[in-house]
């Protein structure tokens, strides 16, 4: 059993190539649910469902989230009320949410809502929640134009303000109330390696492990902890990951980024444009590894996980 931790749509990429490399049924991947939040009373959990649509290969291929061919009726409706519509859901998209609500009112844990869409979709993947209660990642935004700082709902921050805003501080309200799932805890003491996918260090793979157990569970897997940069050459591939971090005072690198997991890793790899970090990364005890991490293509996440799981030493 091999178990990834991931965010959205970065994370997914290297979670689909592990899919296809690995026997089905081998994979488990512990998701970020900090981005989860309430829109006309739905509950959305935007990286578990990248996760599962991109698993389920029904995701839309262009914008690596949301669902193929969906249309969007239903929020051209709720605009002709005058109700928000920054944040697009689509009409397919909003099945999800609706069933997902309703099952969260019968009772159901977010572990199982998950577990029974994984099993519609025909997903063999084990796909869990970091937790089962809800945490809000809130960003505190410095100051603009005379007015005080003020604190963000992270889809405020990312969707509706497309991430312009200086952040002075970030927070996973709810945290402590949460706890590691069964499910997550039997998942990671089975672990033959634990997989840090390329995911934003600051909002989706710092919550996961601040969930009250995790970083606990990991640090004591006796297997192969690993971790892949999201920033190559001091940039995201993709979206605010490096300007969190130097907005955070970290250092908006490869090696910034092992410095956040030091801890609980055993391995880091860089990319091929970063090799030169790799005395860095190595100072901080970690086995460092170098390898061709940007997934244009299915066969680059393919190649990227074979090569990934062949640097751990994990036989398939
Ligand atoms: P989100 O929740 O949708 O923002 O997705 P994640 O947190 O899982 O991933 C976002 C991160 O993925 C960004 O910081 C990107 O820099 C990174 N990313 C996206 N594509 C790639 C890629 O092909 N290679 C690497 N190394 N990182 C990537
Ligand atoms: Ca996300």
């Amino acid at each position: 059993m091999i178990v990834a931790l991931a965010g959205g749509v970065g994370g997914s990429k290297l979670v689909l190539g592990l899919a296809r490399v690995l026997p089905p049924g081998d994979l488990t991947v512990i998701v970020n649910t900090g981005d989860d939040e309430d829109f006309y009373g739905l509950r959305v959990c935007p990286d578990l469902d990248t996760v599962l649509y991109t698993l389920g290969s029904l995701v839309d291929p262009e914008q690596g989230w949301g669902l193929a061919e969906e249309r969007f009726d239903t929020l051209e409706m709720l605009q002709r009320y005058g109700a928000a519509t920054w944040f697009r859901l689509g009409n397919k998209d909003l099945a999800t949410h609706l069933l997902r609500s309703l099952w969260l009112r019968e009772g159901l844990r977010l572990t199982e809502v998950t577990g029974r869409f994984a099993a519609a979709l025909g997903v063999a993947t084990r796909i869990l929640p970091m937790a089962d209660a809800p945490v809000a990642t809130r960003l505190m935004i410095a100051a603009d134009d005379g007015a005080g700082e003020r604190e963000l709902a992270f889809q405020e921050y990312f969707v509706q303000r497309r991430w312009r805003d200086r952040v002075v501080a970030v927070r996973f309200a709810g945290i402590e109330q949460t706890a590691i799932s069964r499910e997550a805890l039997e998942a990671i003491a089975a672990a033959k390696a634990i997989i840090f996918c390329p995911s934003n260090p600051v909002v989706s793979i710092e919550p996961i492990l601040s969930v009250p157990g995790m970083r606990q569970a990991i640090r004591s897997a006796r297997c192969p902890r690993v971790a892949l940069s999201p920033i190559i050459g001091g940039e995201a591939v993709s979206g605010p990951a490096a300007r969190l971090m130097a907005d955070l005072g970290r250092e908006p690198t490869a090696v910034g980024v092992a410095r956040l997991y030091a801890d609980v890793l055993s391995h880091f790899i860089l990319d091929t444009r970063d090799a030169a970090q790799r005395p860095a990364v190595e100072k901080l005890g970690l086995q460092a590894g170098v390898l061709n991490t940007l997934m244009s293509s299915q066969e680059e996440k393919e190649t990227l996980a074979r090569a990934l799981l062949r640097r751990i030493g994990v036989e398939r």
